[in-house]
Formats: C-alpha cells, structure tokens, sequence
C-alpha cells in the first residue's frame, strides 16, 4: 500500500503546473526577479480575497507578523498577547519587533486563545495577537471588545479564506498577518508571506520597513531590513489563490468525512468548531487521551504521515525560558500538547485514504 502523506504537495502542484511553468518563463525572461507587477497583482487579489483594501507581500510569515507589529509604532517593550498553544513563530516576531510576549492560556474546547485569560493580563497589554489556529478564527469580537484602543493583529498564517460571522479572517484586526509556507492552505514554491490592513498608513509603513526603509532609491526614511516577496512566488500563488475556495471546500469535505469515520471511536475526541466560524482546516487535530505517542508511531509504521502540533508549548521552549514560565503555567495548552494528533488532510486526499487512516487509527486505539 502507497504511504499517505500529512500534507500532499505535488497534488496540489499537479493542478497549477501548467500555469506555474508558463508564469516562470515569463518571469525568467523578463529579468526582474523581485516584486514586479506579478507580486503587485497578487497583492490586489490577495488584499480583494481577505476583503481589505491593502496587502503587502513579504519573504516570510514571521517577517509579516514582525513588520505589521513594527509598523503599529507600540512603545517599547510593550506587551503583545498570545496564545501559549502556538507555532513559535508567533512569539519570535514579538521578541523581533522589540516587544515582550505576554502568553495567555486557550480554551479547552476549541484550543483558541481565551478572552478570560486575556482579560486577566490587560494591563500590561499594548496590542492582541490572536492566531486563527489550524484554520479556524480566534473569536474576534470578544477580543476586540477586550481590545478597546488597543491595535489587534491576527495571526492568519493557518486560516487563508477562513471566516467567522461571514467576515474573512485578516479584516478583523487593525493589520494582520500571513504566511505562503508550502504546507499552508495557501502555499509557495518557498517562504513568502503577506501583511494584509485596511489603513493605508500601516500599509505603507510595512512596505517601507520591509524595502530597507525606503520609499524612494537611496533614501532610507526609516530603519528596516529587508522582507520583500520574490517575484516567482508571486507567480505560484495567483495560480493557487483561484484554486484556494475550490481546495477550502474540498478541505472542509474531508473533514466531515473523518467526523463521521471517527464518531464514536472510544479514546478519541475529534476537533470542535467555534459557532460562527467557517473552518479551513489547515489541520485537522484528534485528541488522544491516552497512548498518543503509541498511536502515532503505529500510524507512521502503517505509512500514515500523522504529525503532533505542536510537541511543546512555546512556555516550556528553552528559547523562551527567559520569560519565566514553568510546567503547569497553561494546563490547558500543556494537556493539548500531550494529545494532540494531526491527521493526513489536503484537498486531494480521497476517501478510501481517509479509511485507511480511520481504520488503522481505531485498531492502533485498541490496543492501547
Ligand atoms: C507558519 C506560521 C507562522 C510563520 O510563518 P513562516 O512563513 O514559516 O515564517 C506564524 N504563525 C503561525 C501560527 C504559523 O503557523
């Protein structure tokens, strides 16, 4: 039997090869290989499909967070709030931009960052950065309630095309941030990632620190580095942002499809979503009380590509220990760390795939 994979990229690649090929001899031959009008079209659609006005194309998703943070102008060392059940690229970008990450705990149903816990660190909070964790959003008007002039930025780097309450995530929030890592719902050839906002201000001053502080050649207005999108990334994704609402939809199929495989198998509970959110399912994550480790060595010896996101929590990384946090800080995030259980999804995946992985996830939790 042929191996199932966690993620499939060639699937994915299959659909917009042609384009993609015919795309790169263009660019190649025109010479210019970073920004160009292909990176500035993609900004246009990818701003009109996260219904804001501006987008801003980036070399990474940390990058994006780092710069819509350094854009807001926050004071120094100011607190940025977020969920301790994260990638830790969510807590890198605040260190980055010169902030100091506060995390809080999320909640036990849906693994979101909870407004109760956030209400509880206010004080010492100068912006929110909620993450829309595996393709669902972090319950935005609780949050932005809590906010008040507060900036709130959004964490979208796992939720392209998702929404909640009909409103896209990336257009909540004053700024918002992404990531195109391959293995994102929408996904590069490479690293790139975007900073989508409504405020023409923020926009121009993500572009601006992004290009070295520069608007103009040779006058750097303000200091910067350099995060600019490559123009061949540009390329793949306008190619799979038409195929993007097509590949959600084939998503969220497949994860009814593993709610009905999976009911009622003892020992595993399947992934809730909030009321009001249409879910991407960037992932899809069982809970496994007991043996999870178990269970996921026998699914990888069986050729399932199941994975764990994420093993630790951001808290109990030793990068982060200087924030002086111990086990037992956010039980909630600790317990998800524990038995959380990613399995196979992508819009190619079929149906006899997913029985196989339901099949040999139920005798794998058998046993245990
Ligand atoms: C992937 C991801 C990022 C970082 O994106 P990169 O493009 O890998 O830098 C940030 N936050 C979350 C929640 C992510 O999943």
């Amino acid at each position: 039997m042929t191996d199932i994979p966690l993620v499939d990229l060639r699937a994915a690649h299959a659909e917009v090869a042609e384009e993609v090929r015919e795309g790169f001899d263009r660019v190649l031959a025109s010479g210019a290989y970073i920004k160009g009008p292909d990176v500035a079209a993609f900004e246009q659609e990818y701003a009109a499909y996260s219904g804001v006005r501006h987008a801003v194309g980036t070399a990474n998703g940390t990058d994006a967070l780092e710069l819509a943070l350094r854009a807001l102008d926050l004071p120094e060392g100011g607190g940025v709030v977020l969920p301790a059940n994260t990638f830790v690229a969510t807590a890198e970008a605040v260190v980055r931009a010169g902030l100091r990450p506060v995390l809080v705990d999320v909640d036990p149903e849906h693994l979101l960052i909870d407004p109760a816990r956030v209400a509880e660190v206010l004080p010492s909070a100068a912006a929110l950065l909620p993450v829309h964790l595996n393709g669902q959003l972090a319950p935005m008007a609780p949050l932005l309630e809590l906010a008040g002039d507060r900036p709130v930025v959004e964490d979208g780097a796992q939720s392209q095309g998702a929404r909640q309450d009909g409103r896209p995530a990336g257009s909540w929030g004053r700024i918002a941030a992404t990531s195109f890592y391959p293995g994102k719902n929408l996904g590069a050839y490479g690293d790139a990632g975007a900073v989508v906002t409504d405020d023409e201000r923020l926009a121009t001053a993500v572009r601006l620190i992004g290009d070295h502080g520069s608007g103009r050649k040779y006058v750097h207005e303000r200091f910067g580095f350099n995060s600019r999108m490559d123009t061949l990334q540009a390329v793949v994704l306008r190619a799979k942002l038409r195929r993007l609402p097509a590949w959600n939809e084939a998503r969220r199929a497949a994860a009814a499809r593993y709610d009905a495989l999976l009911a009622g198998v003892d020992g595993l509970t399947t992934p809730r979503t909030l009321p009001g959110n249409e879910h991407v399912w960037h992932l899809y994550a069982v809970r496994i009380e007991r043996g999870r480790d178990t269970v996921l060595a026998e699914l990888q010896a069986a050729g399932i590509g199941a994975g764990v996101h994420y093993p630790v929590p951001v808290h109990l990384q030793p990068a982060f220990r200087g924030l002086g946090h111990t086990e037992g800080a956010f039980p909630v995030a600790e317990r998800a760390a524990a038995e959380l259980l990613t399995l196979p999804l992508y819009p190619q995946i079929t149906e006899a795939q997913q029985t196989r992985v339901a099949e040999t996830l139920g005798k794998a939790l058998a046993r245990i």
